[in-house]
């Protein structure tokens, strides 16, 4: 039995005192939440502090990203995954659409961020996920399929029992425009079978597959009736405690 997660990934916004602001009147309303794991992304520069209030609650802080150099080192501007960990941060997004269309983000990259992340301790969201007119041309499966084979790379079983993947169609990304449930199914049973190929039949059915791209409120609980979509990475939405709250307890408001 896959247990669901759902993480809020905040992107460049919220600044210290916005950040403390949401977890406050996000606490109460998740307190009883035991449904789910609960994941959210601030800035680096709330990082820590998000992660302090957050202490012995039932809500756990992912960086939005990480160095690829394991460090220390002279990197300018790089934030490693020891770091990270020293925050208090127990996940990383690896690989988000946007760090691949805007910063030279490649599989390659990926790949190092994935096992530099692992060697730490922490948890990877590695994000794969097709453009509009990848899916248009036909090729949605082959670029998915191709993310995961480079990001994926020189991992072990137990190393890829760790990971949690995110398919994020790049076309549903702040777009309002969700893959319907039935095609975010197909393509998460597309990345099982191809993490089958990869590692084993165990590692394929432990793995957690998060949906990302315009989740919402009232789109959610459709989505989580899919029995390959395991939660959901949600950026616009998770932006405000109410709406990412009704989120996490998709199962209360059936
Ligand atoms: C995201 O950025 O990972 C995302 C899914 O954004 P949104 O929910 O706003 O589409």
């Amino acid at each position: 039995m896959r247990r669901p997660l759902i993480a809020g990934n905040w992107k460049m916004y919220k600044t210290n005192a916005e950040a403390l602001d949401f977890v406050q009147s996000l606490k109460p309303l998740v307190v009883a939440s035991t449904h789910c794991d609960i994941v959210i992304a601030p800035p680096f520069t709330s990082l820590k502090t998000v992660a302090a209030r957050l202490e012995s609650s039932n809500i756990q802080v992912a960086g939005q990203d990480v160095a690829a150099e394991e460090g220390p080192g002279a990197f300018t501007g790089e934030i490693s995954a020891i770091m990270l960990r020293d925050c208090g941060a127990r996940w990383v997004i690896i690989g988000h659409s946007e760090r691949r269309q805007f910063y030279c983000e490649t599989d390659e990259s990926v790949n190092k961020k994935t096992r530099v992340v692992i060697k730490t301790g922490l948890n990877p969201i590695l994000c794969v996920g097709e453009r509009l007119e990848e899916r248009d041309s036909g090729r949605a499966e082959t670029v998915v399929g191709e993310q995961l084979t480079g990001g994926l790379r020189n991992l072990t079983v137990s190393e890829a029992a760790r990971i949690i993947l995110a398919y994020e169609p790049v076309w549903a990304i702040g777009t309002g425009r969700t893959a319907t449930p039935e095609i975010a199914e197909q393509m998460h049973i597309f990345i099982r079978s191809k993490i089958q190929e990869i590692f084993d039949d165990g590692v394929a059915k432990e793995m957690r597959i998060l949906y990302g791209g315009s989740v919402k409120p009232d789109n959610i609980a459709a989505l989580m009736d899919q029995p390959d979509i395991d939660g959901a990475l949600v950026g616009g939405a998770s932006l405000e405690a109410g709406s990412f709250a009704k989120i996490v307890n998709f199962k209360e408001d059936r």
